[in-house]
C-alpha cells in the first residue's frame, strides 16, 4: 500500500532501484528493470487518504485532491516517462558501445530537451556556511587553510573515481553542516580537523551550481507545510506556480535523470570503473562546460538523523562539489581561495557561549546599518549574517537538546562566531575593504 507521495519519496526509489538488480552484473540491464518497476509500480498506486503511512493527509482534503490529481496526471504520461528513461538509459548505453564524446554530447541534449532551468541555484542560495573535515593524519599542516581545499595539483595522481569527480580532477567538496561532513568520511569529531569556508558573494554573484537533488519532494513538502499552516492553498492545475501541472513533463525529466544520478553502487562490481558512476561523471562534465556553473550540490547518502518535529521541513542534506580552475605556477589554486571567506578550528579553542555568538550577529546588523546609513551597499553582509543566524536556529531546532552541550555544535558555533569576528571588520572598515558606495546622481 503506497500513495503518490510514498512513491516520489528518496526511501521509495532507493527500494525500486535495489530490487531492480539484474543478475547479468550489467548496468544497462538494471535501468531496463528499474524502468519497468518504476512504470509498473506508477500504475498501481494507492489513494493518498487510504495510504497507511501517510494517514496524516486523509485530515487534510485539500492535500488530497492535489495529491490525487498529481497522481492521475503521471499515470496519463507514462509513454512519456518510459521515453525519458530509454534517453537516459541511451547515453550509457553510447557510452559502453560507442564512445565517450558521443554520450557526452547525448547528456547536453538530454540536458536541453527534458531539463527544467529549475534545476539549478544562485549565488545567493549558494553563498552560506559549509563544513570541511579532514582526518588527522600528521602529516598535513592543519593550520593551512589550502590543506582543506582540494588535492593539490602536483598530487593529482590522489584524486581518485568518485560518483561526481573524475580521476585526476582536483575538487574542492564541502557539506552544508558539520554532521554531513563527518558522515560523510564516517568519523568523529575527535578524529578530524575542520575548516569553515563561505563564499563570497561579490565574486560569485553571477554564478551558480546544478542542483542534483529531490526537487519533487522537496516542492511538495513546501506545499504541504503552507497548506498545514494555511499559509496558501495547494493547486495543482495553474499558470502561476512553478510546482503545476504545466511544468510537469520537465520536471519528470529532472526527477528521473536524478534518481538514476543517485543510483546505489553495487557490492562486488567497483572496480576501477564503476558502472553507476559513467552519467553522474558525464554530468559533472556537462557543467564544467557550462561556465557559469560553479560545480553542483547533491543530496548526501549518507543523511544526519535529525529530532525533526515536522516531517515536512527541509533538513541540511546537502554536499557541494566546486570545480578548481587550473593554475600552472602554483599547487593550490591560490585566486580561487580568496573567493572565499574561511575560519580553521584549533584544538584548544576556547569555547563559547550561545548568547555571544547573537550578541555578536546583533553587533554585525548594527554595523551594517551605520555603514548602509552612510551609503555603502551592504547587502551582502547582511546577507551572511542572516545565513549564520539561520544556521545557528535551525540546528537548535531540529536537533535535541542535548546537542547544543555537544563538540560538534561547540565547533560549529565558534566557527561562525569567528566568522562574523571577521566580516565585522569589513562592515566596520568599508574603506579600507573597498566596499562600494551607492553614488548620489
Ligand atoms: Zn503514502
Amino acid at each position: 500500500m503506497s500513495c503518490i507521495y510514498c512513491f516520489i519519496k528518496d526511501e521509495y526509489q532507493h527500494k525500486l532501484k535495489t530490487m531492480s538488480r539484474h543478475s547479468t552484473l550489467r548496468f544497462e540491464d538494471d535501468l531496463y528493470k528499474y524502468k519497468e518497476n518504476f512504470l509498473e509500480s506508477l500504475k498501481n498506486l494507492d489513494s493518498s487518504n487510504l495510504c497507511s503511512c501517510c494517514h496524516g493527509f486523509a485530515k487534510n482534503e485539500n492535500i488530497v485532491s492535489f495529491l490525487e490529481e498529481m497522481k492521475t496526471d503521471l499515470q496519463s504520461k507514462i509513454d512519456y516517462i518510459a521515453v525519458v528513461f530509454d534517453e537516459i538509459i541511451n547515453i550509457y548505453k553510447t557510452f559502453i558501445t560507442c564512445n565517450h564524446e558521443k554520450a557526452y554530447h547525448g547528456m547536453v541534449a538530454f540536458l536541453q530537451k527534458y531539463s527544467t532551468n529549475y534545476t539549478s541555484i544562485n549565488a545567493q542560495q549558494l553563498c552560506k556556511p559549509m563544513f570541511r573535515v579532514r582526518r588527522k593524519t600528521g602529516d598535513y599542516d592543519e593550520s593551512d587553510i589550502r590543506e582543506y581545499f582540494h588535492i593539490p595539483f602536483t598530487k593529482r595522481y590522489l584524486a581518485g573515481n568518485q560518483r561526481y569527480s573524475m580521476t585526476g580532477q582536483p575538487m574542492s567538496y564541502m557539506a552544508e553542516s558539520l554532521q554531513i561532513a563527518l558522515n560523510e568520511i564516517n568519523g568523529t569529531i575527535e578524529e578530524v580537523n575542520i575548516a569553515l569556508f563561505f563564499p563570497r558573494y561579490s565574486y560569485f554573484y553571477r554564478n551558480g551550481m546544478y542542483d542534483v537533488s529531490n526537487g519533487f519532494i522537496g516542492n511538495l513538502n513546501a506545499l504541504i507545510s503552507e497548506t498545514y499552516t494555511g499559509s496558501s492553498m495547494p493547486e495543482y492545475d495553474n499558470s502561476y506556480y512553478t510546482f503545476s501541472k504545466n511544468n510537469m513533463k520537465k520536471m519528470i525529466g529532472d526527477y528521473i535523470l536524478y534518481q538514476i544520478l543517485q543510483y546505489p553502487t553495487k557490492e562486488g562490481t567497483k572496480g576501477v570503473f564503476v558502472q553507476e558512476y559513467v552519467l553522474p561523471q558525464l554530468m559533472m562534465e556537462a557543467i564544467q562546460n557550462k561556465g557559469d556553473w560553479l560545480g553542483l550540490q547533491y543530496q548526501t547518502s549518507k543523511p544526519p538523523m535529525y529530532k525533526v518535529v515536522n516531517e515536512y521541513w527541509r533538513v541540511p542534506n546537502l554536499n557541494y562539489c566546486f570545480i578548481i580552475p587550473y593554475t600552472a605556477d602554483t599547487a593550490y589554486n591560490e585566486q580561487y581561495i580568496k573567493k572565499f571567506f574561511y575560519e580553521i578550528y584549533f584544538q584548544k579553542e576556547n569555547d563559547i557561549e550561545l548568547e555571544k555568538v547573537q550578541q555578536m550577529i546583533e553587533v554585525c546588523f548594527e554595523n551594517c546599518r551605520k555603514a548602509q546609513a552612510q551609503k555603502y551597499i551592504m547587502q551582502e553582509y547582511f546577507h551572511y549574517t542572516v545565513c549564520v543566524e539561520t544556521y545557528l536556529k535551525e540546528m537548535v531546532r531540529l536537533n535535541t537538546e542535548e546537542y547544543v552541550e555537544t563538540k560538534e555544535f561547540q565547533i560549529q558555533k565558534l566557527l561562525l562566531y569567528k566568522f562574523l569576528i571577521h566580516i565585522n571588520e569589513i562592515i566596520c572598515n568599508p574603506d579600507k575593504y573597498q566596499i562600494i558606495k551607492y553614488s548620489d546622481n
